[in-house]
């Protein structure tokens, strides 16, 4: 198995999916956003150093992440600047209460920079990893 690179211009090719994140991280798309820091899109390289980041600047939301554990990088999606590349690079989360933490620190950080990206544009974001609505399911899966 093999994973391609794929931004226009670039066609690197590796053999782990690891490999691939790292590159995709150097093309500087797996960029996450702190929200809880009052500037804005103050973003990091990648989950781990917002974590450290945080672990530096944010005591309070250390304690809460020892329960949560919303530092991981998949949960990061909700933090990503492109979520759709990261989505690409890195698995996605799933629906729990980490990613309502994050999207709660999002929402308040927003609030706090109107100039900043909206939280419809956020939302749009994030729309991808939403459950299905129920009235949009079907009792039987239907495949053409
Ligand atoms: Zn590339
Ligand atoms: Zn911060």
């Amino acid at each position: 198995m093999t994973f391609e690179c794929w931004f226009a211009g670039c066609e690197r090719i590796f053999t782990t999916r690891d490999q691939l994140r790292n590159h995709v991280s150097n093309h500087g798309y797996l960029r996450v956003v702190c929200p809880w820091c009052s500037e804005d899109e103050k973003s990091k390289r990648r989950m781990v150093d917002l974590k450290r980041h945080v672990s530096e600047c944010h005591v309070r939301v250390i304690a809460d992440d020892e329960r949560l554990h919303f530092l991981r990088e998949r949960c990061g999606f909700f933090l990503a600047i492109n979520p759709d590349d990261y989505k690409r690079a890195i698995e996605t989360p799933g629906e729990d209460p980490a990613s309502d933490y994050l999207k709660d620190a999002v929402r308040g950080w927003c609030a706090k920079n109107p100039k900043g990206r909206s939280i419809t544009e956020w939302e749009k974001g994030w729309r991808s990893v939403q459950p299905i609505p129920r009235r949009n399911r079907r009792s039987t899966p239907s495949y053409p």
